[in-house]
């Protein structure tokens, strides 16, 4: 078998941890199997070169950003390569460039375009591990390039897939995948299974189990992803197709993200065009929108209710404002917001997923501002107060609780 198995930064934190992984890499050697090993950077590495770079300059060249972050992974990738050495594993490490892992030349936030892989493979059937450092690519521009926060989980899974690999291990400080956030949650279970689907959506929507980015490229190419814990031997939680699991839940998790402020535009003329403009001025600034609501009109003008990323709020307040052909009486910002979602297949073939959801906040007195839906998720923007009744509440409406 052919395995890539990938380490997260408290897995890799110090020297001791590093050994600690490395035995885990042995035992898939010594068991036969190739592997390919990506690595983060140590713990809290990568915060404090990004703390650097805005410290040096504030407005700094992304592509200097870029040279500075990725150290972190390299860091790493030495360091397991000599442990694994010391105890009698070939390996040796594969910088991003050298490999090469071609990427787009977005610095700071850079897609995998292709991984050249000949080598490797040549290199893995010889029986050498190859150790990775993850988060890093090789951009159109020649230079290095990095795949935003959490972008490791990305290299493992892309290079799975170019590799081929039968099975792609995320390990992590958590043992699996849980229903929703076990700190707020003591009832909070570790799935066995969850469908790729339902994994996008929970990363999208605020678990930091897994980049959102890596979880589409498993969706796509079929990577067998598993996340578990490198500090237990328990089994973790299988990503996979949804014919894989057999007893479904009609909600399989909560997710929630602070990560949002809320605007409100107060007697907005109510007029064809009116969104068009509000909302492309806010695209033209580069700034995301999220959950949209607007009220009906009773005198001929109407409020406009929307998300943005809790960094953007200041920002998109002064574009709305800015904007003459946005005429309101009043733009109220509020950054004391939380989105809670709900998410599961299952509600495709079950109805009053949302009633349960809103009786279920109602009952412990918790407004909701905003409401959007998909297929398989129901979101709801509440005040961050609730955050955690909110949760616990919800868990318990959709008999997730473990007993
Ligand atoms: N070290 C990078 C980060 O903290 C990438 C990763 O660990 O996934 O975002
Ligand atoms: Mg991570």
């Amino acid at each position: 078998m052919r395995i890539v198995q990938k380490f997260g930064g408290t897995s890799v934190a110090d020297i001791e941890r590093i050994q600690a992984v490395a035995q885990r890499v042995k035992a898939e050697v010594d068991a036969g199997h190739q592997v390919a090993v990506v690595v983060s950077a140590m713990a809290g590495v990568t915060n404090q070169l990004v703390e650097y770079c805005g410290a040096a300059s504030p407005m700094h060249d992304a592509r200097e950003y870029d040279v500075v972050v990725s150290t972190g992974e390299q860091v790493t990738s030495g360091l397991l390569a000599m442990v694994l050495q010391n105890l009698g594993v070939q390996a040796r490490s594969w910088l991003g460039w050298q490999i090469p892992i071609h990427t787009d030349s977005v610095h700071g936030k850079a897609r995998i375009l292709s991984i050249d892989t000949a080598e490797l493979v040549n290199r893995l059937e010889d029986g050498q591990v190859a150790v990775v450092p993850g988060f890093q690519g090789l951009g159109e521009d020649s230079r290095i390039t990095t795949l935003g926060r959490g972008g490791s989980d990305t290299t493992a899974v892309a290079l799975a897939a170019a590799l081929k690999a039968d099975r792609c291990d995320i390990y992590t400080d958590v043992e699996g995948v849980y229903t929703t956030d076990p700190r707020i949650v003591p009832a909070a279970r570790k799935l066995d299974k969850i469908t790729y689907e339902e994994m996008l959506e929970m990363a999208s929507l605020g678990a930091k189990v897994l980049q959102t980015r890596s979880v589409e490229l498993a969706m796509n190419h079929h990577v067998r992803l598993q996340v578990l814990s490198s500090f237990a031997n328990t089994p973790g939680t299988l990503v996979c197709d949804e014919d894989e699991i057999v007893e479904k839940e009609i909600v399989s998790g909560i997710a929630y993200s602070g990560d949002e402020a809320k605007l409100t535009l107060v007697g907005v003329e109510d007029r064809p065009g009116i969104a068009a403009s509000i909302f492309g001025s806010l695209a033209d600034a580069s700034i995301n929108v999220d959950m949209i609501v607007q009220n009906v009109s009773e005198d001929g003008s109407t409020d406009v209710t929307f998300t943005v990323g809790r960094a953007d709020v200041d920002r998109a307040k002064q574009v709305v404002e800015n904007d003459d052909a946005i005429v309101c009486r009043e733009v109220r910002a509020d950054g004391q917001v939380v989105k809670v979602s709900v998410i599961g297949v299952g509600m495709r073939s079950h109805v009053g997923v949302a009633k349960t959801m809103f009786e279920a906040l109602a009952d412990k007195g918790i407004n909701i501002q905003v409401i959007s839906t998909s297929e398989i998720k129901v979101s709801v923007l509440i005040a961050e107060e609730y955050t955690e009744l909110a949760l616990r509440s919800l868990h318990t409406a959709f008999g997730l609780d473990s007993e």
